[in-house]
């Protein structure tokens, strides 16, 4: 079939098989060519589990952890497989991706297609990690999802994207009809904030890193990382001091909890602050597609600008193998201070006074925050060819 992206609201409903097997292709790329990853005798892990594996984040960081130092890995994704008439979804066609290129240069890659909040999903990882690699050194914590069933009690819980204290009005952009507005979001109340903690706070990490613990599959000094957005003034009301935002200080707790829980082994555990970027989670989030294509155009001028697999490289390289890590009073690795410095936040916050329906076109990146967005489903990706016949049923080998 020819495969043309469907965008609904901030979502595209299909992906493309070739064009998200060249965007792997172009991250390995990247990792095998960066400086000071994959160096050969760099430091770095030898077995990896990677627990949000399949796309954004979490995929970089199996990327890296394999092509830029040589680790097995072990992936955890939640995705839909394709039929002959619906193409899986990009994180389907990634890992299948992922697992050709690892198989061609003889690495191990396993991934778990399941629910990584069950703990079902967490018995089977334990048992693969017990057959296929002894223990892990390294343990990735990427998931984001809007809802998570409690194992213990059965009940769905579901997050809230919403101010925290006092109702919030700003401009967003709706990228599918491409428009600037105003929105007022009310106030959380206390449920939702509770019910948001349960899904994006740290009580999943801790309970994988207890249970890995547990089954004696973690390393003597293991570390492990959950990844979060700290952001500055601009996306505070939103992000950092709204919901989300506390729900993500729950990994500060997490954390510590986790290094009581592990002690025996020496486990690390540190809280990642990554910069903010086109991701299917961030889209997803009122504020941020304005936001991003603003940093966008700013971070391009300055030449500072990341995507994930340059934030995780150097996440590797200089935070979790390096020997100077970037940190700040809570012992978090930060790796979003190109982003958030007050010269670039300056530039920033300009730009964000000045934009309107008429000029967001001329003020902002909006063309490389769609390139972006589609790219992260498989299309417009350089060398592709989207009029061509492709066979959406791919396989993971
Ligand atoms: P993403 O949507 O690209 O990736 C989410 C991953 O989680 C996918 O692999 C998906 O399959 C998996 N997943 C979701 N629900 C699952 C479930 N129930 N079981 C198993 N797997 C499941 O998101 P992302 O933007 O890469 O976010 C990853 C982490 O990075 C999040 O914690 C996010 O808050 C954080 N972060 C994101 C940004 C950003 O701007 N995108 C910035 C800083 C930090």
């Amino acid at each position: 079939m020819v495969i043309k992206p469907k965008v609904r609201g901030f979502i595209c409903t299909n992906a493309h098989p070739v064009g998200c097997a060249q965007s792997v292709k172009n991250q390995i790329d990247y990792v095998k060519k960066h400086d000071g990853v994959g160096v050969t005798g760099a430091k770095g892990p030898k077995n990896v589990l990677v627990i949000g594996s399949s796309t954004g984040y979490g995929l970089a960081s199996r990327i890296t952890a394999a092509f830029g130092y040589g680790a097995n890995t072990l992936g955890v994704c939640f995705e839909k497989t394709p039929s002959e008439r619906k193409t899986g979804t990009a994180g389907w066609y990634n890992t299948a991706a992922f697992h050709e290129q690892a198989k061609q240069a003889d690495m191990y890659a396993y991934t778990i297609n399941g629910d990584a909040f069950s703990d079902e999903i967490k018995t089977q990882v334990i048992d693969q990690i017990k057959a296929d690699m002894g223990s892990v050194d390294l343990v990735i914590y990427s998931l984001a999802s809007p809802r998570r069933t409690d194992p213990d009690s059965g009940e769905v819980f579901k997050s809230t994207l919403k101010p925290v204290g006092q109702a919030y009005t700003t401009k967003t952009y709706d990228t599918d009809k491409d428009k600037v507005h105003e929105i007022s979001l009310e106030p959380a109340n206390e449920e939702e904030i509770a019910h948001t903690v349960k899904v994006m706070g740290g009580e999943d990490w801790e309970r994988w890193l207890t249970q890995l613990s547990d089954a004696g599959v973690l390393s003597e000094n293991c570390q492990t990382t959950a990844y979060t957005y700290i952001g500055k003034e601009l996306t505070w009301p939103i992000y950092g001091q709204a919901t989300i935002g506390k729900a993500k200080e729950d990994l500060d707790r997490a954390a510590a909890a986790i290094i009581e829980y592990a002690k025996t082994k020496s486990v690390k555990a540190n809280v990642s602050s990554l910069k903010a970027l086109v991701t299917q989670a961030s889209s997803a989030i009122p504020v941020m597609p304005l936001y991003i294509s603003l940093i966008y155009k700013v971070m391009k001028e300055e030449g500072t600008h990341e995507g994930c697999i340059e934030q995780i490289a150097g996440l590797f390289s200089e935070c979790l193998y390096g020997d100077t890590p970037t940190q700040d009073d809570m012992a978090r690795f930060r790796m979003d201070g190109k982003e958030t410095n007050d010269a670039t936040q300056a530039k920033i916050k300009a730009l964000w006074d000045q934009v309107t329906q008429e000029n967001f076109h001329s003020l902002s990146d909006y063309k490389g925050y769609n390139t972006e967005f589609l790219n992260l489903f498989g299309f417009e990706i350089q060398g592709v060819d989207y009029e061509a016949d492709v066979e959406p049923l791919v396989e993971w080998v």
